[in-house]
């Protein structure tokens, strides 16, 4: 469109179609960075590999009030989350899992309670859609009949330190969950990760590969207020400091990046600042006639706001409760402050879904490409057989976006 026949339409109209030429020149331009990064190999078989695992239409589901542990710091008892009881009623369960297809669901993170003591329906779940089931590692979720399953195992320290904060003092949850799965390809154990532990990282790494599995980490919330170095909001300055040094050590075998870790420790994600407003897993889409809501009506008011503030988000989220009707702020619990959260989880799906503004640079894009990856390998949609030959790759390709001022 000529300048001249612009000024000749209402000023409004010349506005919107200068605007939507704008936009259509950015999309052009944005095609054209991300066929330039693809012309590198690596950077587009990591592309292809992401993008061929589909879409994900995402909930966390919570399979059952039960565990065999009371972990310190745990949002699930500590706000009472036990108090939805898990349906006895099978055909209450079947008919939540035709409800779930229908509404187009097809990836579950399975939580809880303890998702393992739960194997009939955990059997179903995996029959039905992609599954990432986190568990403590007590009892083995066997191979015959999950085959293929994401496991993520969690850890809280070494041995001595997750005994204390997960074992009552007695139970070495850590050494249980190492035998039942060792060489398990099913599996990545996730190190939760404080400046309290830190010092334990190594050993415990160190363990975890000599047990032929993957490594990720995840940040510890210090819910029960233990303080001092358990504290997040005094940042993982010496945990970042270990968690690059097990990159170096065990490329093959580490799963987060160091893009990723970056934005899971601290606040910021290129211009954006973390927070509730960008939260993208709270619970959305209600259904007044399937669903009740558990919690107090500002945060059901809040979660609206947010939904309706332009940030990207999942439209069919919904964090499910142990009844399997009642649904909950986010996937984890309404009294946990937004504001000090640090739900890897979370925070993947925001990096995931702000595609677009990881297209301004090279470097921008290979953090959003290796995070899309190792986001699917963690939900078992990438071949983990392959992965010990791919990371090393990957972790060289995000070794710009540590932290400069801890190495
Ligand atoms: S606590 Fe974390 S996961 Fe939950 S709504 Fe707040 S920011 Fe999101």
């Amino acid at each position: 469109m000529s300048d001249q026949t612009a000024h000749s339409l209402p000023f409004d109209v010349s506005q919107t179609l200068k605007r939507s030429e704008s936009i259509r020149r950015e999309r052009r331009e944005m095609r054209t960075r991300i066929n330039e990064y693809l012309e590198d190999p690596l950077i587009a078989r990591l592309h292809e590999e992401a993008m061929s695992a589909g879409s994900f239409v995402p909930i966390t589901l919570d399979l059952t009030h039960v565990c065999q542990l009371r972990c310190e710091g745990c949002y699930f008892f500590s706000e009472q989350l036990d108090n939805s009881k898990a349906p006895k009623d099978e055909t209450v369960f079947l008919e939540f899992v035709r409800r779930e297809r229908a509404r187009g669901t097809n990836f579950i993170t399975v939580l809880g309670g303890e998702p393992s003591l739960q194997l009939e329906r955990l059997k179903i779940l995996h029959e039905n859609f992609r599954c990432t089931t986190v568990t403590n590692g007590l009892r083995r979720i066997p191979r015959e009949g999950f085959e293929g399953m994401g496991i993520a195992v969690s850890v809280w320290g070494d041995h001595e330190i997750d005994r204390d904060l997960r074992g009552a003092g007695k139970i070495d949850v850590f050494a249980r969950a190492l035998r039942n799965y060792k060489d398990d390809p099913r599996v990545i154990f996730y190190f939760t990760v404080s400046n309290a532990n830190a010092d334990g990282i190594e050993s415990a790494v160190d363990e975890i590969v000599e047990n032929g599995n993957l490594v990720a980490f995840s940040f510890y919330e210090d819910w029960a207020n233990r303080g001092g170095e358990f504290d997040q909001t005094k940042g993982y300055a010496r945990a970042l400091r270990e968690i690059y040094r097990m990159i170096d050590k065990h490329p093959a075998q580490i799963v987060t990046t160091a893009y990723m870790a970056e934005v899971a420790a601290g606040r910021k994600m290129l211009d954006l600042t973390w927070g509730h407003d960008m939260c993208p897993v709270v619970s959305s889409g209600y259904n007044p006639e399937l669903d009740e809501w558990h919690g107090s009506a500002e945060w059901r008011r809040r979660n609206k706001e947010r939904l309706s503030n332009g940030q990207p988000y999942h439209p069919n989220h919904r964090a499910i409760m142990p009844d399997l009707e009642s649904v909950r702020r986010c996937a984890v619990g309404e009294e946990s402050d937004c504001s000090k959260c640090h739900n890897a989880y979370a925070r993947y799906v925001w990096v995931m879904l702000n595609r677009n503004k990881h297209t301004r640079t090279r470097q921008d894009f290979i953090n959003w490409v290796t995070s899309a990856w190792t986001f699917c390998l963690g939900t078992g949609a990438i071949d983990r057989n392959r992965a010990s030959e791919v990371l090393p790759r990957v972790h060289e390709l995000t070794r710009s976006a540590r932290d400069e001022s801890l190495i």
